[in-house]
């Protein structure tokens, strides 16, 4: 069974997940975490749940994803995990940082890549990784078949889609990965976005005003 907790970090309210299972094996999802206070909300419920990080993952290289990426790394030993057309934004995260008024050390690097199909395994649980690019480059999702859900970093909001006007962003590609890559999943699947509330892929196939299903 996976518990899937939420923290909301940094100027821009990312959704930072923490994925972990009755092993109290854990997983990072988009590191966001940028003050001290926002570090201690992250390694304070680690503390109390008694976890142990086994891995930092990310859905793309957007510097709201990564501000914690340092932190993570220090603190468990984690390099994140991530695609390699990612490799680029961390490259030029102090860059992306001062574009949006904000700032960041030079960012630790992958030492190993994910792509479409792989798993990403903790405890006696695992997340598929499917690649959903459009947004940024590099982007992926992480689909847990088992329990249903999937976490859909920029691709898809509650109601909305990430935006394309950023480098790398295609619209058309982001479309086209949301009908054949997410609205093929059933139905009831939950969505965990990675900004605001969660939703489902029923929900968003039907209302969604960006990409009807
Ligand atoms: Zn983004
Ligand atoms: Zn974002």
């Amino acid at each position: 069974m996976i518990h899937v907790h939420r923290f909301i970090y940094n100027p821009f309210q990312e959704n930072t997940y923490l994925l972990y299972d009755e092993t109290n094996e854990a997983i990072i999802v988009d590191a966001g975490c940028s003050d001290d206070r926002e570090r201690a909300a992250l390694t304070g419920f680690i503390d109390k749940h008694h976890l142990k990080p086994v891995a930092q993952i990310l859905t793309h290289g957007h510097i709201d994803h990564v501000m914690g990426v340092n932190f993570v790394w220090e603190q468990y030993g984690l390099k994140p995990l991530a695609h390699a057309d990612v490799v680029p934004f961390l490259e030029n995260a102090t860059e992306q940082a001062r574009m949006f008024g904000v700032q960041t050390s030079k960012l630790v690097l992958p030492d190993q890549f994910l792509d479409e199909g792989d798993h990403v395994k903790f405890g006696n649980s695992q997340l598929e990784v499917i690649h959903t690019p459009g947004h940024a480059a590099g982007h992926l999702c992480f689909v847990s078949q088992s329990q249903k859900f999937l976490l859909s970093g920029d691709v898809l909001f509650r109601g909305s889609i990430g935006r394309t006007d950023l480098p790398t962003g295609d619209y058309d590609l982001l479309e086209k990965n949301i009908r054949t890559k997410i609205y093929s999943l059933p139905e009831e699947f939950v969505v965990y976005p990675g900004h605001g509330p969660e939703t489902s892929v029923g929900y968003e196939m039907k209302s969604n005003p960006f990409v009807m299903g």
